[in-house]
Parts: C-alpha cells; structure tokens; sequence
C-alpha cells in the first residue's frame, strides 16, 4: 500500500487527503493546527457576521469522516532527496508527498503595529476586538490595506479581495450602529490599480463602491512603515489610523524556501501543470505553495487550491496504476469570487474566455453565507458534494 503524507491541514491539503482516501490510499496529514481555516468567510468575524469557531471544521472530524491518520505538529524541514519530512516531534518517511503549506509574507517595517486578516487566524478575532473599541467611542480612523511581493513578477501571490470585503463589511457595520459618519475608512495599496486582476468591469466599478461605502483611496503610494497610529508612505505622506489592517504580500513559506525544491523567485513551488514538482515526481505541490501557471492575471485562490488538489491526486493515483493518463489544472485557471460587502455582493469571475461582473443585492451575500455552509458540511458529508465543487 503506497503512503501518502500530505503537509497543512488547509484547502488544499484537506481536499487532497479526502480525494487519496477515496481512491483507498494510506494517508498521514500534518498540520500546526487542529482546524482548517475556511478563510474566505473569515471576513465577517470582525463584524459578528460570522462566530471564530463557525469559520473552522475540526480536523479530528474531517479525519474520523475521511479515515486519514491525523498528526497536529509543526513541519521543519522537507528532505526532498531522502524523501524524509522532519517535524517538531518527529521523522516521516513517504512514498508520495503532498505540499500545502499555503504561503510565508513579505515582512515590513512596523508590522506589530498592524493586524492582518489573512495570516494568524486569531487576528480576525483581534480586528473586531479594536473595531468595537471604537465603536465604543463612537468615532475613529480605519485604515485596511495590502501589497505585494516585488520577486513574485506573477503578482499571483497579491491578496487583495479580502481587503476590500473587509472594509465593505466594517461600512455596512458601522452604518448599521449609526456611527458611519463619525468614522474615516480609507483603503491603501502601493500599487497604481489595486484590484486589476480581477478585470477591467470589476476595476472600473471599485471606484463606485468606495463611493457607496465611504471609503477614501491612498493608492500607487509606496509604504515606508506602519507607526504606531500611522501609516507612513514616501515623501512622507502619513495617513493616520485607530486600526491598521494590513495584507502583506505572499511570500514563500519558510519551510519550502529552505527545502532546496525548484522554487520560483518569490519562493513559490515550481510545478508542472499536473502539479507535480518539477524533477521530483513523486512530489505535488498544490494550493497556496505552488507558483501558479497560467495567465497573468492568475491568483491564488481556494477554488483553484482544491482544483490543484483533485488533479494532483487523480495524477498520483494514474502514476501509481501506471496508465500513462494526465490531467492539467492550467486549462482551469479561473478567477471566482463572490465579493462581499455585508449588504450585498459582486460575482466576479474571470477565464481566459471572458471576464463578468454581476452586481447582486442582499441576495448576494447569503449567496456567500451558503457557500461557507456548504462548504463546511459537504467536507463533513453531512450533505452531498455538488460535482466539480
Ligand atoms: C481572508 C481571506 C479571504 C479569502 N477569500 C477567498 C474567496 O472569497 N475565494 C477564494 O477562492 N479564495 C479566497 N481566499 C484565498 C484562499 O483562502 C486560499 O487560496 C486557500 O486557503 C489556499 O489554500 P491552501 O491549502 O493552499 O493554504 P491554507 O488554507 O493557508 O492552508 C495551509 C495550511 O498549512 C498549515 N501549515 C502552515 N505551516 C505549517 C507547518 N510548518 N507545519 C504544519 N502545518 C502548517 C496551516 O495551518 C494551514 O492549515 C481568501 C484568503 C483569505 C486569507
């Protein structure tokens, strides 16, 4: 029986464990955390949209479900030519390896004096904590940004959707206290024309919703560091802030950076399109680790995390039974995303093909909530699993 050892316990690792499962193969998943982060319905944690514990599906659960061994620890060191992964606790040997670490961030200055929504999964529940302190006092400055990584020429590895739902959200919030007038929202990104990726229709309508929600824009303004209460850009310009929420850019996760696999200049995995690293086939890297091939406009997303993983365990399996069958993920390189602002949503979509965007009121946003529904409980097979979803 061949032995599976996929490492992280997100997305993509989980979907790929349940995927090898299915197909009757051995498999050990290794994560830091006992949960998996459903992290695009995160967003609503800072504005009691949504509880901590609602936004994460226990992994023993998944595990109990899904028949996987489950080991909770920290992975160190990936030992490639010795196909040995070290641990904090441990040594394991594989026959196929699964990486789905998810991605490291690009370090700035002052970055303590900053909260992210897409890191430490605690810090959602740290946004809300300040956000209501100000509600307390009944006006405030916000200030929610993100950047990129300058080695990842891709710019797959911007993560930008949640910035914007965030402060859409923290808006509709706010408007609903009756205090959104005393309060200054501003948004704040290095780049020129932050969101671009997402296409033209949906760039050109950004503008309108900072209008509707209130939010100023500090955008193509280098940042130099965050201050305390201070957002310090060049020439230097200061945007002063209660809060500081800020995405840094995607960088390599610091285990695959020092693993000696082929990575790309971010620090991102270097595959083939069967998700296979390149030189090492018996190794997938898939999700949020993988430099993505595709179009520019390729992001890093969790629909193509899971897409990632159901084509590397189809690969492994026709490798393993020695079909010489293939699949790709590229030719499925797709932005999705329903992007949410609390009172409503934008569907957003982008392929090769065609780039749309539909503008959804109220019903919009439940359509979100029903996803994270789905999500959590197809993963448990408390209800069907839609096909290709
Ligand atoms: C706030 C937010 C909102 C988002 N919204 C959307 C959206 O609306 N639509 C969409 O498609 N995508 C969205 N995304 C992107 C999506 O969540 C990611 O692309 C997806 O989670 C990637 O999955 P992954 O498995 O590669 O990485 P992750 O989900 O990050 O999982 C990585 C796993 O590895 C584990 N791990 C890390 N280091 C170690 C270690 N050393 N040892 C053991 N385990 C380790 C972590 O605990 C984690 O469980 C959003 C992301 C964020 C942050």
């Amino acid at each position: 029986m061949q032995h599976f050892l996929v490492l992280g316990g997100g997305i993509s690792g989980v979907e790929a464990a349940i995927k090898l499962r299915k197909k009757g193969y051995q498999v050990t998943l290794i994560s830091n955390r006992d949960y998996l982060f459903v992290y695009p319905i995160s967003i609503w944690i800072p504005v009691k949209g949504i509880s901590f514990d609602n936004s994460k599906i226990d992994l023993r659960k998944l595990q109990k479900k899904h028949g996987f061994e489950l080991l909770i620890d920290s992975v160190q060191k990936i030992d490639a030519e010795q196909k040995i992964v070290t641990t904090k606790n441990g040594e394991y040997t594989y026959d196929y390896l699964f990486i789905a670490l998810g991605m490291g961030k690009v370090s700035s200055n002052g970055l303590e004096n900053t909260l992210s929504i897409c890191g430490n999964p605690e810090q959602a529940v740290s946004i809300g904590e300040e956000l209501d302190k100000l509600v307390g006092q009944g006006k405030g400055k916000i200030a929610v940004g993100f950047g990129g990584n300058p080695k990842d020429a891709k710019g797959s590895a911007v993560r930008g959707g949640p910035a914007f739902e965030l402060l859409f959200n923290i808006s509709t919030y706010l408007r609903k206290k009756g205090v959104l007038d005393n309060f200054e929202l501003n948004f704040f990104a290095p780049m020129a024309e932050p969101g671009k990726k997402m296409g033209k229709k949906a760039l050109n309508s950004l503008g309108k919703f900072f209008k509707h929600y209130k939010i100023n824009q500090y955008v193509g303004k280098k940042i130099i560091e965050f201050n305390k209460g201070e957002v310090l850009f060049e020439n230097n310009e200061k945007l002063e802030s209660d809060l500081i929420v800020y995405i840094s850019g995607g960088d390599g996760h610091p285990v695959i950076k020092a693993s000696g696999l082929p990575l790309s200049e971010a620090g991102f995995i270097r595959t083939l399109p069967t998700c296979q690293v390149e030189g090492f086939p018996e190794i997938y890297a898939i999700g949020d680790s993988a430099d993505i091939i595709g179009p520019p406009w390729a992001a890093k997303q969790g629909h193509m995390a899971e897409i990632m993983a159901d084509v590397a365990a189809y690969n492994a399996h026709q490798q393993i039974i020695g079909s010489g069958k293939t699949k790709s993920y590229v030719d499925k390189v797709s932005i999705i995303c329903i992007m949410d602002s609390g009172d409503g949503a934008a569907l957003i979509s982008r392929t090769t093909k065609k780039e749309s965007m539909i503008m959804l009121p109220i019903v919009g946003h439940w359509l979100k909530k029903t996803w994270g529904f789905y999500y959590k409980n197809s993963k448990l097979n408390r209800i069907p699993r839609i096909p290709g979803m």
